[in-house]
């Protein structure tokens, strides 16, 4: 019989050990999803003084002396290891230089690129020394980008010379752009490699790591068809559209998929009461249970919803302009959202206050899974204008709840939404209302098609809820693209 394929997945984040964003939902959904197709899987992530290792079985240290080069000199640091469900996860970094993973969160640390330079170096030595030859390691997002210059300088001659490198892009507005001592750091020379066709940035005079990953990996992708055109054919690139179209032969999207166990209305229990696409109905409930918990009116009005991080990428003018819109307009509007940035924090402490005591807003500043659940449960329209989303996981898990997506046409939300008046898509297809320009009367126009048909054809919103709810957005489908992936790569 044939081997399994032997899969390395270097991670800086996977839920629930470690999560910041969509990225710790992708990697565990992928792994878990692999295994049960038959891959061995391994993740490898950074050992964080602040990681959840309850959700770990069988934790401990593991029998591999491990030493990294840092500034020239080897570190002795640890690895463990536990089962995370069906797939062994590994932990590096205990006793890593600076304290890097002992600060209490994941990133925003003034040393972020030293940190997963040296994870990225980790990872290597620790394949390396433990004597493992994995046939792919995918590597995901800035953070372990380093890995597959790394590879080709230095493990290829210690025993990785037949690993294939995938390596996957989340979001293209974070590139890892840093100084050449960073490159030092983990043994890697400057001089050599900050020029033009490797780590050199095209618009600064530092190292893209980013970059260096994207030219030196086997195959790269995207976590969405159009995002992975958009990238390299529009500002969405972030300046790397020149690097993205010069790697064509390597280079694509593959849809994220959703953990439908997690997020499914006939099961979930952090809402009411549960419900599917045949019992619709009962949806109804969960729309009560959420006025309440928020101090709403009960009314004949849809409830529109937004749930999102209060970040420019999501499009904050465009969310602070729908809310004053679609409640002008006679919606109920409902907000869960955390801002880091301190002036739009502000921004919308201001807006939550001036809608303090209207019976028909209410804004929730902060982050809370439980009141995410209800919200998707209990809104009838999710508003997410995004100036660029490279998949997307709200709209799919409004879908799931019969809640309709209210969107910009951009990146995953454009693979993934169809327009109820305008597609070519057939009719069971459809389940979105959708624009184009980031502009407030895009927004109205959209928002005044989506109250009209409210009013006057409640039947026809009743079909493009069933229709999101009735659509398959599993890791099955998606990890079966990757699985052709690799095996793409084993054949080139
Ligand atoms: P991104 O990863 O760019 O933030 P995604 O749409 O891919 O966007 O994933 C967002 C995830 O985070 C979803 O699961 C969403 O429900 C959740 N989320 C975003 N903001 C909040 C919040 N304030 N409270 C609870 N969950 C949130």
């Amino acid at each position: 019989m044939a081997q399994p394929l032997y899969l390395v997945m270097a991670s800086a984040e996977c839920a629930p050990l470690a999560k910041a964003g969509g990225l710790g939902d992708v990697v565990p959904g992928l792994a878990h999803e692999l295994a049960r197709s038959g891959v061995h899987v391994e993740l490898i992530l950074p050992d964080y003084d602040c990681l959840h290792t309850d959700s770990l079985r069988e934790l401990r240290v593991l029998p591999v002396h491990l030493e990294v080069m840092h500034h020239g000199r080897p570190w002795l640091c640890q690895a463990r290891a536990g089962r995370l469900g069906d797939v062994e996860c590994v932990l590096i970094g205990a006793d890593a230089p600076d304290d890097f993973f002992q600060r209490g969160r994941l990133y925003g640390e003034p040393d972020d690129a030293a940190r997963f330079a040296f994870f990225s170096r980790a990872v290597l030595a620790f394949l390396s020394q433990s004597g493992r030859h994995p046939d792919v390691i995918h590597c995901h997002d800035w953070q372990t980008a380093l890995i597959p210059v790394l590879l080709n300088e230095y493990y290829r001659a210690a025993g990785l010379e037949h690993t294939r490198l995938c390596l996957t892009l989340h979001n293209l507005g974070y590139q890892g752009v840093v100084g050449p001592e960073i490159l030092t750091q983990v043994g890697l020379d400057p001089e050599r490699l900050m020029v033009p066709e490797r780590l050199l940035d095209a618009h600064r005079p530092a190292a893209n790591l980013l970059k260096g990953g994207i030219l030196e990996a086997d195959v790269v992708n995207t976590v969405s068809p159009h995002y992975a055109w958009e990238v390299c054919h529009t500002e969405q690139g972030m300046g790397l559209q020149a690097v993205l179209g010069s790697i064509a032969h390597k280079f694509g999207g593959i849809l994220n998929g959703l953990d439908v166990a997690v997020w499914n209305p006939a099961s979930d229990p952090l809402i009411p009461v549960n419900y599917d696409h045949q019992r619709l109905a009962l949806k109804g409930h969960n729309r009560s249970a959420l006025r309440q918990r928020l101090g709403l009116r009960e009314r004949e009005a849809p409830i529109l919803a937004i749930v999102s991080r209060l970040d420019r990428q999501k499009g904050v003018d465009l969310i602070a302009h729908g809310i004053e819109y679609a409640h002008a307009q006679g919606a109920q509007v409902v907000l869960l959202g955390a801002a880091l940035e301190p002036e739009l924090a502000r921004r919308f402490e201001r807006l939550r206050a001036r809608f303090a005591k209207d019976p028909d807003v209410h804004l929730e500043l902060g982050y809370d899974e439980r009141l995410a659940h209800l919200i998707y449960a209990g809104a009838d329209l999710l508003l997410i204008p995004s100036l660029y989303e490279p998949c997307g996981l709200t709209q799919l898990i409004a879908m799931r709840y019969g809640t309709i997506p209210v969107a910009r046409r951009v990146g995953g939300l454009a693979d993934t939404l169809f327009d109820a008046n305008d597609s070519d898509r057939p009719f069971e297809e459809r389940n979105a209302y959708l624009f184009d320009d980031p502009t407030p009367s895009a927004l109205d126009q959209t928002l005044e098609r989506v109250l009209n048909l409210w009013r006057e054809h409640p039947e026809y919103v009743w079909q493009l809820r069933v229709n999101g709810m009735r659509a398959d957005y599993s890791w099955q489908r998606a990890a079966e693209d990757y699985l052709d992936l690799y095996a793409f790569l084993g054949e080139h």
